[in-house]
């Protein structure tokens, strides 16, 4: 069978066979990060891969953009599990004729999502290759001892992402056709911000399940259906979709909030007596709103859009990103 037949995260189960079982009190694969236990407490520990051509178009791409994305998808992750990201190692692939500016600038987009975000770069290594290939492996702490996980989700549990979906994608879409006439939706798609201040806020309100929204909300909700044994049903007009009003693009902003990819925010579940306090405080410290969008159900595996209370169809097949497939 060849990876495209696979998929990423057919490739995903194989390689953890391989991998074998955590101790008691670890989570290896399977979540936004693995959990360690270490002298002292508990550790984050998570790693991301960009590669040029896959991930990213140097023509469309400036190198401060670059590094802070690779720095802020890895804090992305450690947000998901309610941590706080600290140190990250990055490891580089670089062509040969490569300027050195051109690396410096990169360096300089890491460093200001790190400063922003109170982590640092501590170490990492380099080499040739034939295109260039950024990968971050990042440490993060939890809150004391508790992590949040994908799996907890229990049906009658309320659905809420945070801030807006389907941006990204179409600040993307813009860039490809070289006509960016919405900066703010070129810079949600190559300076993502990773919520960490809205994770460090909501850990207080205790989350059932969380995930970041690396691939699309029905893939990544998805994935925290099945993490939990749950579905869901998340009402159309209830999601923060992308307004593109002057953006000259042609999309369905449902099908872009719920499948687009990369917009980097958190869906949690949660009790529903405690989200709308949940969601009020995470807008107050932080300024980022958070909308109840959906509520968990008990037809596990099932992921259900309505629209007034009626059942819709998904705008597109859930499956989001996949790195085989696509
Ligand atoms: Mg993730």
């Amino acid at each position: 069978m060849s990876l495209s037949e696979l998929g990423e995260f057919g490739l995903i189960d194989r390689l953890r066979a391989l991998t074998g079982e955590p101790p008691e009190g670890e989570l290896w694969i399977g979540d936004d990060t693995a959990v360690l236990r270490a002298p002292g407490g508990t550790l984050l520990f998570t790693a991301d891969l960009l590669v040029e051509g896959v991930h990213f178009d140097l023509a469309w791409t400036a190198p401060e953009d670059l590094g802070w994305k690779a720095i802020a998808v890895n804090a992305s992750d450690v947000a998901a599990m309610g941590g706080t990201p600290r140190r990250a190692l990055v490891s580089l692939g670089v062509r040969p004729g490569t300027e050195p500016g051109f690396l410096e600038a990169l360096y300089r987009g890491m460093r200001a999502c790190c400063d922003r975000f109170g982590l640092a770069v501590a170490g990492g290594d380099v080499s040739r290759a034939s295109e260039l290939v950024v990968s971050v492996a990042m440490l993060g702490n939890p809150a004391g001892r508790r992590v949040f996980e994908r799996r907890g989700a229990a049906p009658g549990d309320t659905v809420c992402v945070t801030g807006t979906l389907g941006a990204a994608a179409a600040g993307l879409a813009l860039l490809r056709a070289g006509r960016p006439a919405r900066p703010d939706l070129a810079a949600a798609h190559c300076r993502p911000v990773p919520r960490v201040r809205e994770a460090e806020v909501l850990r207080r309100h205790l989350p059932s399940a969380m995930i970041d929204v690396s691939d699309g909300l029905a893939s990544d909700l998805g994935h925290l259906c099945a993490a939990s044994g749950v579905g869901a049903q998340i009402g159309a007009e209830r999601l923060p979709a992308v307004d593109l009003t002057g953006a000259g693009l042609d999309a369905d902003p449902l099908a872009l909030a719920l499948t687009g990819g990369e917009d980097y925010e958190l869906c949690f579940t949660i009790p529903p007596d405690r989200a709308a306090r949940a969601a009020a405080a995470v807008e107050a410290e932080t300024g980022t709103p958070v909308h109840l969008v959906g509520e968990v159900t008990d037809r596990a595996g099932e992921l259900a859009l309505t629209r007034a209370g009626q059942p819709e169809p998904l705008p597109l097949p859930p499956g989001g990103w996949d790195h085989f497939r696509s």
